[in-house]
């Protein structure tokens, strides 16, 4: 079989949807030539649907704008006008875009989410996907046009301009690629695929080639920024062929290398001939810990803790209880960093009180570092030689958490890099 090749490149007239980043759009000169690799695969015969994101930096500025104007933590009404301003960065995106490719002599037409329309719910800042009428889309399609969508953004019931979540181009493209049932969606970036793990901390890191869409599911939930994690569920949820690769290669590469460059997120898991047991070492500088000592040992005890804690609105990641010691024992738990200081003051004031803790005690400076790979389902021993080499190191383990495809430790945030590195050597993943 020929690897991670998902649909046939020669074959006429297939159906691509392409996303490019904010880098790949950085400049004009950039954009003319997002426009001239679009052209390319225009002429060979396939249609395009283009979703770029914002130029760089651009999102960054706007936000930082509204912070000018309004210091303080905004507040409902101030999150519609949030998304009213962040979304014209992707519109200034496509505006330019499709200019270009006048320029390049390609009929192409841009839409702002509102017009396709890409329909949201009202959660502004945050919104989610109801559903896509691509009509309009298709009628330009096959009068020739190019159609470039606004990534991140769509239009909620009551008309209301609403953005997906910062990194929600990726979500937009998948979901346009899923809506058409496209033959291939194609993340543009300014890394070449996913890897092993972050190359800026293990230099011998790999680019897989493929990778499962749930093995993908995991690093994008544990920290890998290659995709927004919103889009590898709509990917999974849709089957949506998905393939990152980078922008930066010339625009003018061999239309068939270029669609076999970059990694597949794969749906047939048999399609790797050589399945590595771990894939992949993610990890995750987000988090912190929260330990509350001495809870009596009863029935409800880890609703009275974390009940409290969800109704705040805070998410809770790894949670550990120990076994108890003259009727009491010691419960933790990590939330976002964020959330550290937030959720330590609701435990101090108000949980240890009502539940008679003893001690309600914090530390931020933890990270989180994984194992993933579907091969653990069917090798044991996985885990062991995970810790093992962190006891090699030295390093300590503070929690522990395991899914069938994943092992996670809580660490201290100074090991961080030493684990990745020893992890990423342990599991034979160091470039030959
Ligand atoms: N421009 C938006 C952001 O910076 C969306 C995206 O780029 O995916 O988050
Ligand atoms: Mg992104």
């Amino acid at each position: 079989m020929q690897c991670g090749a998902a649909f046939n490149v020669q074959s006429f007239m297939a159906l691509i949807v392409h996303k490019y980043g904010g880098t790949s759009m950085g400049s004009t000169e950039r954009i003319r030539n997002v426009a001239k690799r679009v052209a390319k695969w225009v002429r060979a015969g396939h249609q395009l649907v283009v979703v770029p994101s914002a130029m760089s930096g651009e999102t960054n500025r706007l936000l930082g704008l509204a912070k000018e104007v309004s210091p303080e933590k905004p507040g409902p009404d101030a999150l519609r006008e949030l998304d009213a301003i962040a979304a014209t960065g992707e519109q200034v995106s496509v505006g330019l875009l499709a200019l270009a490719l006048q320029a390049e002599g390609m009929a192409s037409v841009s839409y702002g989410g509102w017009q396709v329309p890409i329909k949201t719910d009202s959660a502004f800042t945050k919104a989610r996907i109801v559903s896509i009428d691509d009509t309009r889309v298709r009628a330009d399609l096959a009068e020739g046009k190019v159609v470039i969508i606004t990534g991140f953004q769509g239009i909620d019931p009551d008309g209301n301009v609403t953005t997906l979540g910062r990194g929600g181009s990726d979500t937009s493209a998948v979901a346009v690629a899923a809506a058409m049932k496209a033959d291939e969606c194609l993340i543009y970036t300014d890394v070449d695929g996913v890897y092993t793990t972050d190359p800026r901390i293990v230099p011998e890191a790999r680019r897989l080639s493929t990778i499962s869409f749930e093995e993908m599911l995991e690093m994008a939930s544990l920290g890998s920024k290659v995709l927004q994690i919103r889009s590898v569920e709509f990917a999974g949820k849709y089957r949506v062929p998905l393939r990152v690769l980078s922008s930066f290669t010339p625009w003018d590469i061999p239309l068939d290398e270029e669609s076999r460059s970059g990694t597949l997120i794969t749906f047939e898991e048999d399609e790797k001939m050589e399945q590595a047991v771990v894939s992949g070492i993610a990890f995750n500088r987000d988090e912190a810990k929260i330990t509350v000592m001495g809870v009596p040992d009863k029935p409800g005890i880890a609703y009275q803790i974390l009940g409290p804690v969800a109704d705040a609105n805070i998410d809770i990641d790894v949670i550990i209880q120990n076994i108890s010691h003259d009727g009491k024992t010691d419960f933790s738990f990590t939330v976002h960093r964020n959330d550290y200081a937030k959720t330590l003051d609701l435990l101090t004031n108000t949980v240890a009180p009502a539940t008679g803790a003893a001690q309600v005690m914090g530390d931020p400076k933890i990270c989180k570092v994984s194992i993933v790979g579907i091969g653990m389902r069917s090798h044991v021993g996985v885990a062991s030689t995970m810790f093992r080499t962190l006891s090699e190191e030295g390093i300590n383990i503070q929690m522990i958490s395991t899914s069938e495809i994943k092992t996670s430790v809580v660490i201290d945030e100074k090991y961080m890099e030493l684990a990745v590195r020893a992890l990423h050597k342990a599991f034979d993943l160091d470039a030959a």
